[in-house]
């Protein structure tokens, strides 16, 4: 069956995949694959502005992103790792979080705009 792609429905298809640590005791590097599964329309709205699906791993994770009331970003986890380190949540963030994050940090503020050339 073929769908046809509606623009509202394109971030919930969205995947990103992203180099790790991977799972293995090596830490050799493994692709990561990045769902988005939600996004707030309004992202400067206190709550949940972001979740994704995480898999590669040994098992299959779920991250969001919450805007506190300070408009600070917390970022959840369900890996053992984060889950773990869960009593100084704000000093750390497990690999899932930190490749996310640095992914954003790339794509979400582009300094330049692409010419194209025709
Ligand atoms: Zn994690």
């Amino acid at each position: 069956m073929v769908k046809q792609n509606q623009p509202q429905q394109r971030a919930a298809f969205a995947i990103v995949t992203v180099v790790l640590p991977g799972p293995d005791r090596k830490r050799n590097p493994a692709p990561y694959l990045f769902h988005i599964t939600y996004r707030n329309p309004n992202p400067t709205e206190l709550g949940c502005v972001m979740t994704w699906n995480v898999t590669g791993g040994r098992e299959e994770y779920q991250i969001a992103a919450e805007r506190t009331d300070d408009g600070y970003l917390y970022w959840h986890c369900t890996c053992p790792d984060a889950v773990y380190h869960g009593e100084n949540r704000h000093a750390y963030c497990c690999k899932h979080v930190h490749g996310l994050q640095a992914l954003l940090d790339t794509i979400g503020n582009p300094a330049r705009r692409e010419r194209t050339v025709a």
